[in-house]
């Protein structure tokens, strides 16, 4: 599978739920086995912890708050360049695989 958004991109929510629509953030990992990325403070989830002890050492119960992986279906790439959300073509060269951005026809350094 070609993977069109990689970490430390821009991307914008296209769909989910109403709190993330429309917003942008950076894209912390890439799970290209599932289809899915991680973006910062997106689809946020609270687990809960229970204290445990380790190694004599209580760590307290709490909540920790971490980011859940969302479809990459979800999201598009914002061009560096142009600044809009688009879709990515990709272009071959040799072993190389450049993406370019559908909006603006720029090339999107890696
Ligand atoms: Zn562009």
């Amino acid at each position: 599978m070609k993977v069109r958004i990689h970490k430390g991109d821009t991307v914008e929510i296209i769909s989910g739920s109403a709190d993330d629509k429309g917003k942008r953030a950076e894209v912390i990992r890439v799970e290209p086995e599932d289809g899915k990325v991680v973006v910062s403070g997106v689809n946020m989830r609270t687990r809960h912890k229970r204290p445990v002890q380790a190694q004599n050492r209580q760590v307290p119960a709490g909540k920790v708050r971490f980011e859940a992986p969302i479809s990459m279906a979800n999201v598009m790439l914002v061009c560096p360049k142009c600044g809009k959300a688009t879709r990515v073509g990709l272009s071959h060269e040799g072993d190389k695989v450049s993406r370019r951005c559908k909006k603006c026809q720029a090339l999107i350094d890696d």
